[in-house]
């Protein structure tokens, strides 16, 4: 089997012509094969094959050699978008923010039932909703701000450390989701 990252084979690539253009002559000329190797130097037989099958049978038949090294190209750059480091530590950390909301979650459950302590239902509900005045994302306390860049004044409810405004979305929120949560 050829390997991914091989370059192409003038082999291949009449094979490829042969499978792809079957109305060409079956011996493809040299002069053709010749031209689909330079257009197609470094790229693999594999990307090749796989670039002519995404393109489907028909277009496939009239698609230009130097057409398929751009679908290569194409491809490697989607490949390389969605394995980049950047984007990998995007999904680590989005991943990283929910585990800890969930294991918060649970901590605090388990932590009030455990010291017996009353439970705040309605910090709870809050803390589910992003705070609309200083953006706290869900699960995340409410920042000290007290008031914004557009002159909004909110003071935090000293009890439950969450903007007035942020219980008020909690509340719509339950409302809004029905009564059989
Ligand atoms: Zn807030």
């Amino acid at each position: 089997m050829t390997g991914a990252t091989e370059p192409i084979t003038r082999e291949q690539v009449v094979t490829l012509i042969t499978r792809y253009r079957p109305h060409q002559a079956q011996a493809p000329a040299e002069a053709t094969v010749s031209a689909w190797l330079t257009s197609l130097a470094g790229c693999s037989y594999l990307e090749c094959e796989a670039a002519l099958l995404a393109l489907g049978p028909s277009a496939a038949r009239s698609v230009t050699p130097s057409e398929i090294a751009g679908r290569v190209e194409a491809a490697r750059d989607r490949a390389s978008a969605a394995s980049s480091p950047q984007a990998a530590a995007r999904r680590d950390r989005a991943a990283e923010r929910a585990h800890f909301v969930a294991v918060g979650a649970r901590g605090i459950r388990a932590v009030y039932e455990a010291m017996g302590w009353h439970r705040d239902p309605e910090h709870d509900r809050a803390r589910q909703v992003r705070c609309p005045f200083c953006r706290a994302a869900p699960g995340v306390l409410c920042s000290p701000l007290s008031r914004r860049r557009d002159g909004r004044q909110e003071f935090r409810d000293p009890k439950t450390r969450m903007h007035p405004s942020r219980h008020k979305a909690a509340r719509r929120t339950t409302a809004h989701s029905g009564a059989n949560q």
